[in-house]
């Protein structure tokens, strides 16, 4: 699950902005050195967000493997997606589902979700639909009146979602939401597809989410810079051989009502925002166990943090905002 760390060949750095769903900034893009290698890059509107794409490959086929991650991340947005007619939408709409009949990607997305969800005391949980619909994210975010929150409070969480036999059930009115696991798993899926057909490197970034990784003969080293969430300066250089870095904010999906932040980020304890924390970064193996772990601290804090299995992950940095601005830098692990 580690990511590898290597010793710098500054001629194979690239250099990435993250922690923001609009950042991805491409400061170095070249031709490999290698005779033959070709890089490609791509940058579309897909799963609510941004994806930029970068590929490392024979000059013949990194035209193909980069439109096949695309067509890929189309296909996900559209099956994992809470709005459409996927397959996760449908399952909303109906109810419940026969679990044998699940695709690979969304039984893959609930037995990991439980899982996060089992070791942080439910702070991530995949069925708080209900509830992030009451507060309007993305499309219009509002203060809900206490009634309203206290309703679909009762209508989210895992404690609504139950199986029995073959079948899962979901409670009246209970929407599963994998908005906090879905870009980190696409940008895994991508990912492995790329170097599944023979890119010798490739980076995926969805909404701040970012997998990379390639041949250890390539000896690159991809370059990533964490944005300060209360500033546009970059908080943070990583660097990193393989693996996954995500970040979760209060500072690019949220409102302000009387003087208060209330961000996309939702407390299952309350129903309400999470407060307190400005913005945390993950780095791990695989995207998707980042991007959870980083909604999860983000609700929980440095606790969270501190209780996680250090087997999950390499680094996790809390940047924290007490009640007069005040911001603190904590960090936990090291690449
Ligand atoms: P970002 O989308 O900025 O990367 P996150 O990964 O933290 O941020 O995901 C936030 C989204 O996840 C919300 O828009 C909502 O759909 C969902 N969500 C909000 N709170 C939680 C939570 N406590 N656990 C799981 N999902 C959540
Ligand atoms: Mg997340």
């Amino acid at each position: 699950m580690r990511p590898v760390r290597k010793k710098i060949n500054s001629s194979y750095l690239l250099m990435f902005l993250i922690g923001s769903l609009v950042f991805a900034l491409v400061i170095r893009v070249f031709l490999a050195n290698n005779a033959g290698l070709l890089e490609m890059k791509n940058r579309t509107p897909v799963l609510g967000t941004f994806a930029t794409y970068i590929v490392i490959a024979e000059s013949e086929t990194a035209g193909l493997i980069l439109s096949s991650m695309d067509s890929l991340a189309r296909y996900l947005d559209n099956e994992l997606g809470v709005y459409g007619n996927g397959e996760l939408s449908n399952l909303n709409m109906r109810g419940y589902a026969l679990i044998p009949e699940l695709s690979s990607d969304l039984i893959y997305l609930l037995d990991n979700s439980m899982f996060i969800s089992s070791i942080t005391d439910s702070l991530f949980d995949p069925a708080m639909g209900a509830l992030v619909n009451t507060w309007g994210f993305p499309s219009d975010p509002h203060l809900p009146d206490s009634a309203d929150i206290d309703s679909a409070l009762a209508r989210s969480g895992l404690s609504n979602v139950r199986i029995t036999g073959d079948t899962l059930f979901l409670s009246s009115g209970t929407l599963l939401d994998f908005g906090a696991i879905a870009k980190g798993y696409s940008a895994d899926r991508i990912y492995t597809l790329a170097r599944e057909m023979g890119a010798s490197a490739a980076l995926v970034e969805i909404g701040g989410e970012i997998r990379c990784g390639g041949d250890t003969a390539t000896g690159r080293l991809w370059r990533l810079a964490v944005r300060n969430p209360r500033g546009d300066n970059i908080m943070e250089m990583i660097e990193i051989e393989n693996g996954a870095v995500a970040t979760s904010g209060d500072y690019e999906n949220y409102f302000f009502e009387n003087g208060l932040r209330f961000c996309h980020i939702l407390d299952p304890r309350t129903g309400y925002p999470e407060t307190g924390v400005a913005s945390v970064t993950v780095i791990c193996g695989n995207a998707a166990f980042g991007d959870a772990l980083a909604t999860a601290v983000s609700v929980g804090g440095r606790d969270t943090a501190e209780n996680l299995p250090d087997s999950l992950f390499s680094l996790i940095i809390v940047v924290s905002e007490d009640e007069n601005g005040e911001v603190t830098e904590w960090r936990r692990g090291s690449i």
